[in-house]
């Protein structure tokens, strides 16, 4: 059976190690289904490192990376039942708002009406009902990070990894597009790896944290755990100097 949206899944990294030269990793977590888990720590700590091992641009040396019952090591990214957004929103320039968001169901953009009714409907979800037919050069910063949004919510994958995605964005639109991630969340129960340096926004969506350094996961625990003077010493020194 295809996962959906419907039926969350564990993320697990399984003893997962991982080296590019000099830069080792070994990640050992679990992620719970259905909850968006904040992953922070200092920058080249390996945050992206652990969700391209999730998401499938990275291989792992040994150990197995799960979502739900699936080992998806074999699988390539294509075939693995997640999402991706980073800061950089890499829309195709000359395509329309309403074919960068089709892409999310079909890469050669035959779409269904299916299809079609599935970007509609999540052009307006995000906002966006009326500007389909713009380039994204004729949108704003924030416009441009609802379309990346909008394309992976008709992808309708149980695994939404969000590697820094806000971070070149001001703080309104920062807290527009958390409450829309927040909102989308809730109704589909997906399970959500944030990777964020902003302690609040953290805050704000997340239920669990992983908190990251020297590419090993060096605590977790639930989100309000890590505030108000709580978490390890080397988390809340972190984020006193971030
Ligand atoms: P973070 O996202 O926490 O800032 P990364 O996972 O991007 O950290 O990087 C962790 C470490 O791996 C850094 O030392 C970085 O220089 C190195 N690294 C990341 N990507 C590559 C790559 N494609 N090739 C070589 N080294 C890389
Ligand atoms: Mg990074």
């Amino acid at each position: 059976m295809k996962p959906t949206a419907n039926s969350p899944a564990e993320v697990r990294l399984n003893n997962v190690s991982f080296s590019y030269g000099e830069a080792a990793f070994e990640f050992d977590v679990t992620f719970r289904p259905g909850r968006v888990t904040a992953v922070m720590g200092p920058s080249g700590s390996g945050k992206s490192t652990l969700l391209n091992l999730v998401a499938g641009f990275e291989m792992p040396a040994s150990g197995r990376v799960l979502i739900g019952e699936r080992d998806v090591t074999v699988d390539p990214p294509a075939a693995r039942p997640v999402s991706m957004v980073f800061q950089e929103n890499n829309l195709f320039a000359h395509l329309t708002v309403e074919q960068n968001v089709g892409l999310g169901r079909s890469p050669s953009l035959r779409l269904t009406d299916a299809d079609r009714t599935a970007v509609a409907g999540a052009l307006e979800h995000t906002g966006l009902g009326g500007k389909g037919r713009r380039l994204p050069r004729e949108l704003s910063g924030g416009e441009r990070q609802r379309v990346a949004l909008a394309r992976v919510l008709v992808r309708e994958r149980p695994v939404l990894l969000l590697d820094e995605p806000f971070a070149s964005l001001g703080p309104a639109l920062r807290e527009d597009m958390l409450e829309l991630v927040a909102a989308m969340q809730e109704e589909r129960g997906m399970t959500v790896l944030f990777v964020t340096h902003q302690p609040e926004d953290a805050r704000r969506i997340s239920h669990d944290m992983v908190f990251i350094e020297g590419g090993r996961v060096a605590a977790t625990g639930a989100i309000g755990e890590f505030f108000g003077g709580g978490g390890p010493e080397a988390f809340r020194r972190y984020i006193g100097a971030s």
